[in-house]
Order: structure tokens, then C-alpha cells, then sequence
């Protein structure tokens, strides 16, 4: 699979092909399912595992912010694929922090962390999964240099962008029917630079009502 994401250039960088090799996806995803074939895959509760190419290259566009020592966040963090790349990134000294607001989900990645490299940084507390409505973010491990939404928002929310560090970058799907991967980088005067990478189609990040109701 990461031999696959390389050769078709969505993965260029050694560091982000070494964590996804280093996190097994078929950990993360449902049992019995294809773990390595390139598309979401439904994991109940109207959520869905996102294909490894999106998780490839929110790794990239992330990659510079996800340094040894740095903080990231992971919005909508779902099965915990990515949360533990994350951990991984940044190693002990840095943090690692998932929130996901449907508690069965939560449970399950923290399942699929323990049973992945990740586990020992999930251990020691560098990598922690709550649950909560990411649309707050999660104050008390902010500012972060990396800021990851894995569900489609109609606008990006402020205390989100309240949340990350001068020289953060935050990487979230925008938009209804039709969205953009947004790249926002936060400047070190606090001025704000975003910028559109590509067309998505990501679940939306809404209430948990809503998405329990099918939306
Ligand atoms: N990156 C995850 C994506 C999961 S799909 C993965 O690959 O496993 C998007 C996730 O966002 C779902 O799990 C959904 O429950 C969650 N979500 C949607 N709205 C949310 C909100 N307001 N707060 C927290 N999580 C939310």
C-alpha cells in the first residue's frame, strides 16, 4: 500500500512512508475488511475510516508541524489511524491528541492504539483520545503546531483557528455537497494564510445528533 501511495507521488517523504508502515492500518480497520485497498471503508455510527490516500497526504501537507516535541490534534479522529501516526511524529516529548464525539468510537481506537506501535506513547500519556465535539477543539493541550479535521465543516471553526501556534498549520475539509481540502497557516504575527489543495469528500463534522440521525 505505502509502495502503492509512493509510486503514484502522493507520498514523497521517507518520514511519512516509515509511520505508515509503522502503523498498521489493518489495526484500525473493521474485521474481515480489505485493510490496504485504497477507499474509505464504513465503521459504523455514519462515520468512515478515510482511504490511505487521504490519510497519506494529510501526513504530507502536515508533516513540517508534526516535528519531535510538537503538539498535534486530531478533530474527528475516528478509528485513531491517524492520531497514532501523529503520536508517532512526534514522539514522547510531543502530544498527541484525538477527540471524537461518539464515545462507542473513542473506545474502539483506544482498542486499536493498544494494539499498535503507538501503544507505549498512549501508555506514558503523550498520545491521549477524548471524547468531546471537536468543533471546540481541546484547550487544555493548546496551542497546536498541527491541527488535523477529518469531517467536512461549513466553515472553519474559530476556536480551532483560536488554537493553533504562530507557525501552525491546520489541514481541514471545508464545505457541503462540495469541499476543499484547505491548507491554514497561521503566520507568526497571527495573520491567517489558507489556500485550497484539492477536491474532498469527507462525513460532516456536525452535532452528534445529526450524524446519529443519518444527517
Ligand atoms: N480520520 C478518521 C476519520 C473518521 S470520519 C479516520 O480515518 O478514522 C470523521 C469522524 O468525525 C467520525 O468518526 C465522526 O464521528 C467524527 N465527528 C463528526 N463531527 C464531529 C464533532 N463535532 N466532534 C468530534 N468528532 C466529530
Amino acid at each position: 500500500m505505502v509502495e502503492h501511495l509512493q509510486r503514484y507521488g502522493v507520498i514523497s517523504s521517507m518520514k511519512v512512508a516509515e509511520v505508515m508502515e509503522t502503523i498498521d492500518r489493518a489495526l484500525f480497520v473493521p474485521d474481515g475488511a480489505s485493510a490496504y485497498a485504497d477507499s474509505p471503508m464504513a465503521i459504523g455510527y455514519n462515520a468512515t475510516i478515510s482511504a490511505p490516500h487521504m490519510h497519506a497526504t494529510c501526513l504530507q501537507l502536515l508533516e513540517q508541524n508534526l516535528q519531535p516535541g510538537m503538539h498535534a490534534l486530531d478533530v474527528g479522529s475516528g478509528t485513531g489511524y491517524l492520531t497514532a501516526c501523529f503520536a508517532i511524529m512526534v514522539g514522547p516529548q510531543g502530544r498527541a491528541v484525538g477527540v471524537e464525539h461518539i464515545p462507542e468510537l473513542v473506545a474502539s481506537s483506544i482498542k486499536n492504539i493498544e494494539k499498535s506501535a503507538a501503544a507505549p506513547l498512549l501508555k506514558e500519556g503523550s498520545l491521549s483520545v477524548y471524547a468531546g465535539d471537536g468543533r471546540q477543539g481541546w484547550p487544555e493541550c493548546a496551542p497546536y503546531d498541527a491541527i488535523h479535521v477529518g469531517a467536512a465543516a461549513p466553515e472553519i471553526p474559530q476556536a480551532l483557528l483560536d488554537q493553533l501556534k504562530p507557525g501552525g498549520r491546520m489541514v481541514i475539509p471545508v464545505g457541503n455537497m462540495f469541499q476543499d481540502l484547505k491548507v491554514v497557516d497561521k503566520n507568526m504575527d497571527g495573520s491567517i494564510s489558507i489556500r485550497s489543495e484539492t477536491s474532498v469528500r469527507y462525513v460532516p463534522l456536525t452535532s452528534r445528533d445529526a450524524q446519529l440521525r443519518g444527517y
